[in-house]
């Protein structure tokens, strides 16, 4: 297969389809990115790359980061982890705070705020530096130690973060919350501004793709299993309330953020980044998704 043909003619494609969107403005930092950027990284599960546009700028992963710090603590804390975050779609928007209400304060699933605070909750009860540990973990996978939080976005978002505030907070009454909210929502807004390129991030997302191995180091970090779970989750809960949409149009794991950015997995094959900042109404990257369906399209292979 010529990936980087196929890649190269899917660009183009997509940028004669006049997409524009939409960048995120409740973070008012991230407004500032550039609406024509657009980059494609495949890389593939033998360690080889293809790309075409802006693959080396660096972008803020946001919500992507959240399958990261999934990876992280769902090895350790083993199936305990679904005593307090369910594995279900929410069918809302990714802050959502109604379903919360009549669930008793255990979200629906890791890749919504709520669930992420809970999952980062768990990380920084084990770790005591636990935005060093997210940056540790995603930069070995991508090999190299370069990945850091942007200072001005990740503040930006702490200053406007009300809404997750109260997310953590209505936790906290029901329990499922340990750290002092502040606290907590400062490493998840750090988290969310870490910054990475597409080829950084395919990189490190390969281990999705490639059972649960680090390829760059040859480490098993998760199980088959826990593997399988975790692309599980991206397949039915990684697109906000367009999860549906994104399977039945691409048919990938994956997980979108608001900086623009969407990661996926063709098991076995390959991992996938596209990067463009413009957002469709649901928060997810315009090019990015339409970039993904010819992908799977042209390629004739999907998870399905
Ligand atoms: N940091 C963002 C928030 O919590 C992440 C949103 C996203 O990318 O979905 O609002």
């Amino acid at each position: 297969m010529d990936y980087q043909k196929l890649i190269e003619e899917i660009h183009a494609e997509v940028e004669q389809m006049n997409l524009h969107g939409q960048v995120a403005t409740y973070i008012p930092e991230l407004a500032k990115m550039d609406l024509h950027k657009f980059g494609i990284s495949l890389i593939t599960t033998q360690g080889e790359e293809f790309k075409v546009g802006h693959t080396n700028d660096k972008f803020s992963i946001q919500s992507i980061s959240k399958v990261f710090t999934l990876a992280m603590v769902f090895p350790k804390e083993k199936d305990n982890l679904w005593k307090r975050v369910g594995v279900e779609p929410s069918g809302n928007a990714f802050n959502s705070l109604a379903q919360l209400e009549y669930e008793n304060g255990v979200p629906r699933n890791p890749l919504i705020n709520a669930g992420a605070l809970v999952v980062t909750d768990l990380l920084r009860s084990k770790e005591p530096d636990a935005l060093g540990a997210i940056l540790g973990f995603i930069n070995r996978l991508a090999g190299t130690n370069q990945i850091i939080p942007n200072k001005d976005i990740a503040q930006s978002e702490l200053n406007h973060s009300s809404r997750n505030k109260a997310l953590a907070h209505f936790m906290k009454s029901f329990g499922n919350i340990t750290s002092p909210v502040n606290e907590l929502i400062e490493t998840y807004c750090y988290q969310c501004a870490i910054e990475m390129t597409a080829s950084e991030l395919a990189q490190a997302f390969l281990l999705f793709a490639n059972h649960g191995i680090n390829s760059l180091t040859e480490q098993q970090l998760l199980t088959l299993s826990q593997t399988k779970r975790i692309n599980a989750i991206m397949q039915t809960c990684g697109f906000y309330d367009e999860a549906g949409e994104f399977a039945f149009k691409v048919g990938l794991p994956g997980k979108s953020g608001v900086g623009g950015g969407i990661a996926a997995v063709l098991p076995n094959q390959f991992s996938v980044v596209v990067w463009s900042p413009g957002l469709n109404a649901k928060g997810n990257s315009l090019k990015g998704m339409k970039a993904l369906e010819l992908l799977t399209t042209k390629l004739g292979h999907s998870v399905f």
